[in-house]
């Protein structure tokens, strides 16, 4: 069901209070990456251009839940909005629910911006506790979700909040709108070929995606650490490589779902390996198909890169969630370049491409690509849990269109 959008209220004299995930990098006080800031500008900006009272909440990092900690202030944020959007951006306490923060939401004008500390100095916010959420409605007329990295959570401002606020208009904003676009609603039905390029650390964070797009993709690429269980799953060798061995069963699983669906499950067939888990120093060396003893694969080989290169320029849809190998490093950042190019290109050709994943994202920033792509994702796990099909409460209980 689609969901009604800030774009149908009007905000004019009202405080719309906009739930946003700046849940942001960062490095002695300052931000490493501010797309998460840039990514809420739209609706930031739509609410206060007609006359809107914006006051925004959200959520950094993963402090105590007991009051104000210095190294999760959402202060950084405030400067950085302001900058953006070339306006002052309030930031007036240190505790989203005191009276200082009610009185600065009381005493906003039209066109103005409010930005209330961590919701998590409270711990009633990931406990999605009633008593809190009620503190925070009372601050509204209008409800926007557009925190779409904390979509797949029930914490109180995601969920208990609208749910306090029956009556009043509650929307979600353009990010979660153009999210859901791009990692459900384009999946639906995908435009043929649809390939689904997987990678990263762990099996089992992507089991789920892997089970709910081989039934729709014509072709899955899987490369990184993850390759490995497949392989190992298949009893090839690979020597030190990182094998989840609790999982080797979900990776036959899924072979065998592959092959039952005569969905192309392709695995690497070469390797970029070391001696050690090390950016320098180890002894690298690329194996075809066996890897030896002592070593371990830390990217996609040559082979690989070309033969993936080449199944993701034939697509009309890709999916991306997941680093080839590890692209921290720069001698094994050249099978995720790869991937990214191959799939930056295809954009180009008429694809529609879509990165999820928050290493995934990070890579595509890295190489500069990221404009190149139809769509790259602001979340890690809630992408995640979109590819995996499961629904959101915190979006599904918003008004329909
Ligand atoms: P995303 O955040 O895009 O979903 P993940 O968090 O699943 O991706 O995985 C990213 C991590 O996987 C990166 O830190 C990368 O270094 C690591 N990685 C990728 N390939 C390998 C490999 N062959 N061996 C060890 N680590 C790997
Ligand atoms: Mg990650």
């Amino acid at each position: 069901m689609p969901k009604k959008t800030i774009a149908s209220v009007d905000p004019r004299g009202k405080r719309v209070l906009i739930r946003v995930d700046f849940n942001v990098p960062i490095e002695d006080g300052r931000i490493t990456d501010d797309r998460r800031i840039r990514e809420a500008i739209p609706t930031i900006k739509s609410v206060i251009d007609r006359g809107g009272r914006a006051i925004l909440v959200s959520h950094l990092g993963r402090p105590e839940g007991t009051g104000f900690e210095a190294e999760y202030s959402l202060k950084p944020c405030a400067g950085r909005l302001a900058e953006l959007l070339g306006k002052p951006v309030e930031f007036p306490s240190s505790d989203c629910t005191d009276a200082a923060s009610g009185a600065a939401v009381g005493a906003l004008k039209d066109g103005q911006v409010v930005l209330l500390e961590n919701l998590r100095f409270h711990k009633g916010e990931k406990k999605g506790d009633a008593a809190f959420a009620a503190k925070l409605a009372a601050y509204a007329d209008v409800y926007v979700n557009d925190a779409f990295g904390t979509c797949h959570r029930p914490d109180a401002s995601m969920v208990a909040v609208p749910k306090t606020l029956v009556g009043k208009p509650r929307v979600v904003g353009f990010l979660v709108e153009k999210e859901i676009k791009f990692l459900a609603d384009a999946l639906k039905k995908p435009a043929k070929p649809f390939v689904v390029v997987l990678g990263g650390a762990k099996v089992s964070d992507k089991m789920g995606a892997i089970e709910h797009l081989l039934p729709k993709a014509d072709a899955v690429l899987v490369g990184g650490a993850m390759a490995y269980t497949f392989l190992a799953a298949m009893g090839k060798k690979v020597g030190n490589s990182k094998v989840e061995t609790d999982k080797l069963a979900d990776a036959k699983r899924a072979i065998d779902l592959a092959a039952k669906l005569k969905a192309d499950l392709h695995l690497p067939t070469d390797h970029v390996c070391s001696t050690m888990f090390a950016e320098h120093g180890g002894d690298i060396e690329v194996f075809d198909e066996a890897i030896k003893d002592g070593y371990m694969g830390l990217d996609i080989g040559p082979k690989t890169q070309l033969k993936f290169a080449l199944t993701i320029g034939k697509a009309k849809t890709v999916v991306w969630n997941g680093p080839m190998g590890v692209f921290e490093w720069p001698p094994f950042a050249v099978g995720t370049r790869a991937v990214a190019n191959a799939i930056a290109e295809a954009t180009g050709k008429g694809a529609t491409t879509i990165v999820g994943g928050g290493d995934s994202a990070a890579a595509v920033e890295k190489f500069g690509l990221a404009a190149r792509m139809s769509h790259v994702s602001t979340g890690g796990g809630a992408s995640l849990e979109m590819l995996e099909g499961k629904p959101f409460e915190s979006v599904d209980l918003l008004d329909n269109a």
